[in-house]
């Protein structure tokens, strides 16, 4: 189905105001997961509320003209930053939605009372059974499992709606069944599966039997089918996908302009498109810092970027234009992510990576694989 090209006119240049910006209350994590991209996870690196005052001064203004707005806390952990001074970070903003990630161990009833009061979005990571969340483990080396669980227990106690997002480092038949009837017994309300992904100083390779993937997906997509009681976020972007296509309406789908995700770090260094690149550095590219909050409006430090698009970013716009002339997938994917890019290829103006095999073409040809089983079609 999609092995043609079409011409797609999304993803054109980068928008001057994001729909979201990510916030970093702290470098620190307590667990030190097997597969965490993060480089200074085990230092305590704080954001100043200077920091967090500065970026609010745009954040503000945009939150006030959009619909929704939000403000995403992801460190490290962000409760590890502690009640307090998140409270502080959180309260120079308003009119925007605060989300947290979070790996659920320093959950207790404290906090969620905090994020009843300051009406937290709660997403919490977790891969499964305990067996299967094996990665996940504390600085000792111990699995986190059953403090991840208490963590959950507490949320649901609180009655706090949350969001789980499940690792999945070798798909295999079975696992995608096993992990959906899981995830619906946890009592999330949505899902979202990222196949293990090689970047930051996780350098473990992604590559997979391309039929492995599809078939993970198909196997996912039957699951979910047959019991639509969680949204799982992968596969209602693929349907939603499928039917603009049937409908003719696919390249609506795209947004016009790529949303520059502002990741602005514990020190108010702002990293834009990938906060993966954030506490890294290049030879070539530097430290991929756009600029810093403390000295320049957050706005301008975008529309420069936007408007003016230099080193890493540029490279990364020309390879944006070469996955639209070359991938018939381009339509779902919008040219992937420029950290998947720089850390499978080593630089941003590739195409293909294992990461838009397994995530994108292994998702879409799998959702697929499951309609053309269920309903004739060739
Ligand atoms: S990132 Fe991969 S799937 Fe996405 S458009 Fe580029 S080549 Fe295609």
């Amino acid at each position: 189905m999609f092995t043609r090209l079409r011409h797609f006119t999304g993803m054109r240049g980068i928008a001057t105001v994001p729909s979201y910006v990510i916030m970093q209350p702290t470098t620190l994590c307590n667990l030190d997961c097997a597969y965490c991209y993060l480089p200074l996870r085990a230092a305590d690196r704080r954001m100043t509320l200077a920091v967090a005052e500065a970026a609010a001064a745009t954040v503000n203004r945009w939150a006030g003209r959009a619909e929704r707005f939000s403000v995403v806390w992801h460190g490290g952990e962000p409760l590890a930053a502690g009640r307090e001074h998140l409270a502080a970070l959180m309260a120079p903003f308003t009119g925007v939605e605060h989300h947290v990630q979070t790996n659920a161990t320093l959950i207790d009833d404290a906090w969620c009372e905090f994020f009843a009061r300051y009406e937290v979005r709660v997403g919490v990571s977790v891969d499964g059974p305990a067996p299967r969340t094996a990665q996940r483990v504390d600085r000792g080396g111990g699995p986190a499992y059953d403090k991840i669980m208490k963590g959950i227990a507490t949320l649901r106690q609180h009655d706090i709606p949350f969001a789980a997002l499940c690792v999945v480092s070798q798909p295999e038949p079975g696992l995608a069944s096993e992990l959906y009837t899981y995830f619906c017994d946890l009592g999330c309300h949505a899902l979202g599966i990222n196949v293990e992904e090689q970047e930051g100083v996780n350098t473990r390779t992604n590559r997979h039997a391309a039929q492995a993937v599809r078939d993970f997906w198909a196997e996912l997509t039957v699951a979910w089918r047959a019991d639509p009681r969680v949204e799982v976020r992968e596969v209602e972007w693929a349907v939603r996908y499928a039917g603009a296509w049937l409908a003719d309406q696919a390249d609506e789908l795209l947004p016009r302009s790529i949303d520059p995700i502002p990741s602005i770090g514990y020190d108010g260094g702002v990293v834009l498109l990938s906060p993966e690149l954030a506490g890294f550095s290049d030879e070539r590219y530097g430290d991929f810092s756009s600029g810093n909050v403390l000295r320049t409006p957050l706005a301008d430090i975008i529309s420069k970027a936007a408007g003016n698009p230099a080193g890493w970013i540029a490279e990364y716009l020309a390879g944006v234009e070469a996955c639209r002339a070359e991938c018939p997938y381009f339509g779902f994917c919008g040219g992937g992510h420029a950290a998947n890019r720089f850390f499978e290829h080593g630089r941003f103006d590739g195409t293909q990576t294992n990461h838009c095999r397994n995530s994108k073409i292994g998702l879409l040809e799998g959702v697929l694989d499951h309609v053309r089983d269920h309903s004739g079609v060739a």
